[in-house]
């Protein structure tokens, strides 16, 4: 029997998934599901198990996975939009799209700090605050979902500024530190009202990422209390490991790992992490665009760093991507459970690669080969553009 059915998972069904290999669910307690079959409905997820034992009438569309890994869509917990798929960052068109063929289906906006000419003044960054989430709510750059619109914070807001921002639907708050709160106590107030009002925080985290910014220490980090940890690892200066080892250990809030950061603090925050408990707590990130670039990549390869250097199981290495994340930051995906978003991304291993299946191939250090991207059920992307090519691809059958 399928052990994960809606109430009358044959209804309606709109898209059916058969002939998966493997299914990664995102779940760190259990990142593997015994399952070949996904069905989704509207755009959610609606059963998961085995073909013969579910009812597959009146189907409008289906992939024959053909024997390949799917996983729940890659979510970005870090990322600096600024307007649709164009960043003035490194003068850039088609970051976003490049991304969805890196597998990430989901980004979250750490402050669109690098808008020319962004208003530090508190009206102003209301204003850019609500117009980024308005414009990124109306407008999926390639079906990418960029959860956008955080305001970065400065001296002189009051309570009422966070509650007219909730109201006007932000639910974000950019990086703390980038503008000019830097200070423990006032970033505490001010993440509380966020908080108070349904607003997530995070907080940089390390040395200055650019000329103007600047150091944020564990100190800091610990009496703001962010929801989220940013960059632990640094973006890109770390903290010294006996700071990043007090933030694992007396802080419950997501320990942030980016692409862009140091790679030798990444992995000391996973193996701190991982001797006190606390893996549930990592995400994953890119921090792009930023001074280094975009990596359209980055995810995969924070994933493919940490399995294979950071030697842990390839498995939960994606949940940080994905389970983890969604549950770090309540989000309705980044786990295979019925009810979710139908956002996925088939794998295999690529093609050469001196792993025989996907997992092996991770673990040893290689990048997974990108078949396809799904977000709410609707196929955005094909073979993938930009990772090696997969030893085998998904089939649209129908
Ligand atoms: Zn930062």
């Amino acid at each position: 029997m399928a052990y994960q059915e809606a109430a009358k998972p044959g209804a309606g069904v709109k898209l059916l998934i058969r002939n998966i290999g493997l299914l990664l669910s995102g779940d760190l307690q259990r990142p593997i599901l015994d399952a070949d079959t996904v069905l989704v409905k509207d755009g959610k997820i609606a059963a998961i198990g085995r073909e013969k034992e579910l009812d597959v009438e009146g189907l409008a569309r289906v992939i024959d996975a053909n024997g390949t890994t799917l996983a729940p869509g890659l979510i970005d917990s870090h990322v600096h939009p600024v307007a649709g798929d164009w960043t003035p960052r490194q003068n850039q068109i088609g970051w976003i799209d490049s991304c969805l063929h890196g597998g990430v289906t989901t980004m979250i906006s750490a402050g669109e700090v690098h808008m020319p000419g962004r208003p530090k003044d508190i009206l102003g960054l209301k204003a850019m605050a609500i117009t980024a989430q308005r414009a990124f709510a109306a407008l999926r750059p390639s079906g990418v979902k960029v959860l956008a619109g955080a305001p970065v914070i400065e001296h002189g807001m009051v309570e009422e500024d966070f509650r007219s921002l909730a109201e006007a639907g932000v639910r974000l708050l950019g990086e703390v530190g980038l503008g000019s709160v830097k200070d423990g106590p006032t970033a505490r107030q001010m993440v509380a009202w966020a908080r108070k009002h349904g607003m997530q925080s995070t907080i940089h985290t390390g040395g200055p990422s650019i000329p103007g910014s600047s150091l944020i220490d564990k100190d800091v980090v610990l009496a703001a209390d962010a929801d989220v940890i940013g960059h632990v690892n640094g973006g890109h200066t770390a903290l010294p490991d006996a700071q990043i080892r007090s933030l694992c250990e007396e802080s419950t809030r997501a320990l942030e790992i980016v692409h862009i950061g140091n790679e030798r603090a990444a992995l000391f925050t996973l193996h701190t992490a991982s001797e006190l408990k606390q893996l549930h707590r990592v995400i994953l990130g890119t921090d792009a665009p930023a001074g280094s670039g975009v990596q359209p990549l980055g995810i995969i390869r924070v994933i493919a760093a940490l399995s294979s250097v950071g030697e842990i199981p390839a498995e939960i290495a994606f949940c940080f991507a994905t389970g983890n994340t969604a549950r770090m930051r309540n989000l309705d995906t980044g786990l295979i459970e019925v009810g979710r978003a139908a956002d996925f991304v088939f794998m295999d291993a690529a093609q050469h690669s001196a792993g025989k299946t996907l997992l092996e191939s991770v673990r040893l250090g290689d990048l997974p080969g990108i078949g396809m991207v799904v977000i709410d059920g609707e196929i955005r992307s094909e073979r993938s553009r930009n990772t090696p090519p997969a030893a085998r691809l998904p089939k649209i059958t129908k």
